[in-house]
């Protein structure tokens, strides 16, 4: 049993994008005093817009206060550095790019400066949290702590137990989850854990459905959400999510099981080797333009 954190006050994040700013917000809303790190400074500068606009939009459904709102922002300090930004951490949540060399680095440094006893987390999709967890001394307190976008609306948290994990560490993070007021769901380590391993072969068939002209965007996405129930449909939650993360992913399941039904379907290879990455970019499946919520199929899909 590896020396734990009593409790926890201080958390890093590593990574101020998509996620690393809901992430962020969500531990800062509930009084955590919270680090948010990323290498890009433009990307701390966005992450706090985002924070404050999602603030925005909370206080004006009356879901927090103006002081609550304020209290929030205050929690937050931006850094460039991880050596700076984890000094004080009993709690570091991993949500840097979906990379694993980019990841393995991040963890060596982790390890190095993070205090001892502080609890190493990541919000990877699908890359192994017992490799991630080799790379580092303290293995027992490396988990996964699987937020879902957007993090301050989505309810669950999937924990992903490593090999070597103490469940010490897996209680005290479903603890920890139940404050933040989600729910936890426990997985063990194999690739793409439970969320991933069904998403993203539904996500991926979609995308063969639109390569081999058996459906357009509109009608691939209509008949998800109408005939399933879905609130999103396939393509639209793939641009939501990230191309280049969905193409990471499958990447992920095709290698880890050597089965080539994860096999990414060309087109969305072709998009993201073009830079479309989605939402992020302003293109995917779906043409974004700033402030705008009518869903455009991208023109390279229209039909006429
Ligand atoms: P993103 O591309 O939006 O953001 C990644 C951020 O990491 C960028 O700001 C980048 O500058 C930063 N970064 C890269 N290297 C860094 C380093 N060495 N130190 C500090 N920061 C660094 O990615 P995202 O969509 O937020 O995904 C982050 C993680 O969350 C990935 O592991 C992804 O699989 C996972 N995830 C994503 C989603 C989603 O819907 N996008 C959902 C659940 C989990």
């Amino acid at each position: 049993m590896q020396s734990l954190s009593p409790s926890i006050a201080n958390v890093s994040v590593i990574g101020a994008g998509t996620m690393g700013n809901g992430i962020a917000h969500v531990f800062a809303q509930k009084g955590f005093i919270v680090s948010l790190v990323d290498t890009q400074p433009q990307q701390l500068e966005k992450a706090l817009r985002t924070i404050a606009q999602n603030l925005e939009r909370q206080a004006a459904k009356g879901l927090i206060s103006e002081e609550g709102k304020k209290a929030t922002l205050d929690n937050i300090t931006t850094f460039k550095e991880i050596q700076e930004g984890v000094r004080k951490a009993d709690l570091v949540v991993e949500a840097a790019t979906e990379n694993t060399e980019i990841k393995l680095a991040i963890f060596k440094e982790l390890d190095k400066h993070a205090p001892a006893g502080c609890i190493l987390a990541s919000n990877t999709s699908s890359i192994s949290i017992t490799k991630i967890a080799a790379v580092t001394r303290r293995p027992g307190s490396v988990i996964g702590l699987h937020f879902m976008n957007p993090v301050p609306v989505m309810k669950l948290i999937e924990i992903i137990n490593g090999y070597a994990t103490d469940p010490g560490v897996t209680r005290q993070m479903t603890e920890l989850a139940e404050k933040l007021g989600k729910i936890p769901c426990v997985a063990n380590d194999y690739p793409g854990f439970i969320a991933n391993r069904i998403l993203m072969p539904m996500i991926n068939e979609a995308i063969y459905s639109l390569y081999e002209n058996v459906a357009g965007v509109q009608e691939i996405d209509n008949i998800m959400k109408l005939g399933m129930a879905h609130p999103m449909g396939p393509l639209q939650l793939a641009d939501f999510i990230g191309l280049d993360v969905c193409l990471s992913i499958l990447r992920v399941l095709h290698d880890g099981f050597g089965n080539p039904k994860y096999a990414p379907c060309p087109l969305l290879v072709n998009m993201v080797m073009a830079g479309h990455f989605g939402i992020k970019s302003g293109e995917g499946f779906y043409h974004y333009t700033q402030g705008s919520k009518d869903l455009v199929v991208s023109k390279r899909f229209a039909r006429s």
